[in-house]
């Protein structure tokens, strides 16, 4: 059985460094308990150092959620892949739907583009950081077009990623699932036929011996009541999580609910 990823992707959400430092520490006090497991941190990027820092000496990774597209040069304001693992990533988020570019409340968010994404895949991996590429339809409807979505998304991200797949696990986030109730999640039988064909799909793009080894993860609306449902099919080896990870507790509860 694939060892469990369980990263957490902790957005905004946390503001404060005296927040993320006690957060991470929390967590790495529990860390050996759950051997089992690796874990993965996503705090906002001027926070990395701290949480890196903090849980040094422990089996808790800790990442980026975007880089930069660009790799160096005249580009203000940006936070290259090379940077963030100068201060302690080893791993980075890629293609966020919060980042991919779409329309939310009227306002053109983050604009990351299948070649934006592209090129983030190729900075990180030339920084030798992991990645976790998120992909995920906007929405579902009877006729499976979600199923080309994900297909599209995942082969235009990894068409120049190395063929050797090392360093790369793939998360599953319907956008229509990020940020609602645990009922609101993606239902266990939808998510083993979307492992599937994502497996599938992956198995097309690279070896089917290192297909079968990448990590696929579920996010959205995960918690400690459905994780273990989520788990049950095997379809997946993990989750990316984002409300549930940024409280020691719930973060905790949800540790206990999968080990
Ligand atoms: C996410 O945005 O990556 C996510 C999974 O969020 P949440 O768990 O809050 O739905």
């Amino acid at each position: 059985m694939k060892k469990l990823i369980i990263a957490g992707n902790w957005k905004l959400y946390i503001e404060q460094v005296e927040e993320a430092k006690k957060l991470g520490l929390a967590l790495k006090r529990k860390a050996a308990s759950f051997s089992g497991l690796d874990m993965v941190l996503f705090p906002p990027a001027p926070f990395i150092s701290a949480v890196a820092a903090g849980v040094k000496n422990s089996s808790i990774a800790v990442g980026a959620q975007t880089i930069s597209s660009f790799e160096e040069g005249a580009h203000t304001g940006y936070i290259s892949a090379r940077t963030v693992k100068d201060v302690g990533a080893t791993w980075a988020l890629v293609g966020h739907s919060e980042r991919r570019a779409q329309m939310l409340d009227g306002i053109k968010a983050a604009a990351e583009t299948e070649e934006t994404i592209q090129a983030e895949m190729k900075a990180a991996e030339r920084a030798g950081l992991k990645v976790i590429l998120c992909v995920g339809e906007e929405e579902r409807d009877p006729s499976g077009a979600h199923f080309a979505t994900i297909a599209r998304q995942l082969s235009s991200a990894l068409a120049h990623f190395p063929k050797s797949g090392a360093k790369l696990a793939i998360a599953y986030e319907p956008v229509w699932a990020i940020g609602k109730s645990a009922a609101e999640a993606c239902k266990p039988a939808d998510l083993e036929e979307m492992a599937i064909f994502i497996r599938r799909t992956l198995s097309e793009l690279f070896d089917r011996t290192i297909a079968t080894k990448i990590p696929i993860l579920y996010g959205g609306s995960v918690d400690a009541t459905n994780a273990k449902e989520l788990l049950g099919t095997g379809g997946v080896s993990g989750f990316l999580v984002g409300r549930a990870s940024t409280d020691a507790k719930s973060f905790i509860e949800l540790l206990h609910a999968v080990r």
